[in-house]
């Protein structure tokens, strides 16, 4: 599958030029991978890929890290310092509604969150770093599995990562459809946050909507539950730092008569520092403990932190945004993260980095505006390949000219 010439971006051919060569294989890749998604730990042929593009460039290729993951390793000259750049490579189990002509050929799979032009963009990297040899040190070239909820960097990092890889620093980057391409943001500090998920059982025993003399009543205990829930965030939690508990699902019950047994409550709790998430966890158990002794219920609280926070350091969010501008991206520090969370997040919990948003929003992006990440017809802004490959070209130069 190849891309015609005719449609490669024009509006950002100064930034783009110096990769302009690339970017027909890179479409073509990119466009491929994105008929092609796969899923967390599924990503074989992604993989494959990867490796193949990686080992033709002369780079030392490590596959099966963590799964799926693939490190391709460069080095160039004598310079002691080493960087870790890091694109992630799995799609969503989610249809894709796009009409595209490389629309997803995969039946419920769907690259919906564009990690199909992370990794488009690394490979980029790769090249133009492997023919310019403008560098000195060595760069890691990480491709993750599994960032959607499946934590693919941390069995990466449990794989021995950064032991096999050492890196002094480590940088990505994910496609930002709420900011315009050309334009691009992080901060120093959290730049996404920490999701935890909660499941509550609240159990009486059941029996006759008409006798409730006879079994605690796990509906009245569950919705006390919700409310005292919904309280934590605004009375426990210090009003200048952030955080959200929602509860998302809750089931129990049948019929109109009868007292159901159990009742199940499900939700998600984001915040961006350790304390206020040990104290949202702790508030959670405390109060459905309180629940389960006033209702003479017994409550189950399964309770599991699936990603931290994503913290970037200063200096490497310093030298992410120093470097977009110096590619001619108009780059700066956002006032806020986000409260979408990220699995790059164990990767900075072990090194200094950063991580940024590239936007990619379309000047005329049509009648329903720029699709976001995750929705059905989202697709991967192929103007933004340039941009990103410049971006990790010119952070790895950088952190390795540190001194
Ligand atoms: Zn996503
Ligand atoms: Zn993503």
């Amino acid at each position: 599958m190849s891309a015609a010439i005719s449609e490669l971006p024009t509006a950002v051919q100064p930034i783009a030029a110096p990769v302009a060569d690339l970017l027909p294989d890179l479409i073509a890749l990119r466009r491929d991978l994105h008929a092609h998604p796969e899923l967390a730990y599924e990503e074989k042929r992604t993989a494959g890929i990867v490796a193949q593009s990686l080992r033709l460039l002369g780079l030392q290729v490590h596959e099966g890290i963590g799964g799926t993951g693939v490190v391709g390793t460069l080095r160039c000259g004598s310079g002691p310092r080493s960087v870790g750049l890091r694109a992630d490579m799995d799609a969503l189990p989610m249809v894709e509604l796009g009409r595209q002509a490389h629309a997803s050929r995969n039946p419920g799979r769907h690259h919906g969150c564009g990690h199909d032009g992370h990794t488009s963009m690394l490979i980029g990297a790769a090249r133009q770093m492997a023919r310019l040899r403008d560098f000195d040190g060595t760069v890691h070239f990480i491709f993750q599995p599994a960032e959607e909820g499946k934590g693919g960097a941390r069995r990466m990092i449990e794989d021995g990562l950064f032991e096999r890889f050492p890196c002094d620093s480590v940088y990505a980057l994910h496609n930002w459809p709420d900011l315009p391409l050309g334009q691009a943001q992080t901060r120093p500090g959290p730049i996404m946050a920490a999701a935890d998920r909660f499941d509550i059982a609240v159990r009486g025993r059941g029996g006759h909507a008409a006798q409730p003399q006879h079994t605690p009543d796990a509906i009245l205990a569950a919705s006390q539950l919700v409310t005292q829930l919904n309280t934590i965030v605004a009375r426990r939690i210090d009003p200048g730092e952030s955080a959200v508990l929602s509860v998302t699902r809750i089931e129990g019950g049948q019929s109109h008569n009868v007292l159901p047994a159990e009742v199940q409550i499900t939700g998600t709790v984001r915040s961006f520092d350790a304390a206020s998430q040990d104290r949202i966890e702790a508030a959670l158990r405390a109060a459905a403990a309180g629940v389960a002794l006033a209702s003479g219920t017994e409550i189950e609280v399964n309770y599991l932190r699936y990603y931290p926070a994503t913290v970037n350091t200063p200096a490497e969010a310093a030298l992410a945004v120093e470097a977009a501008r110096a590619v001619g991206i108009a780059a700066d520090m956002a006032p806020r993260p986000a409260f979408t969370s990220e699995d790059f997040a164990f990767m900075l919990q072990q090194k200094p980095g950063a991580y940024l948003w590239l936007g990619q929003g379309r000047a005329d992006p049509g009648p329903d505006g720029e699709r976001a990440l995750h929705h059905p017809c989202y697709d991967f802004n192929d103007d933004a390949l340039p941009l990103g490959v410049r971006w990790f070209c010119e952070v790895a130069a950088r952190a390795l000219a540190r001194p």
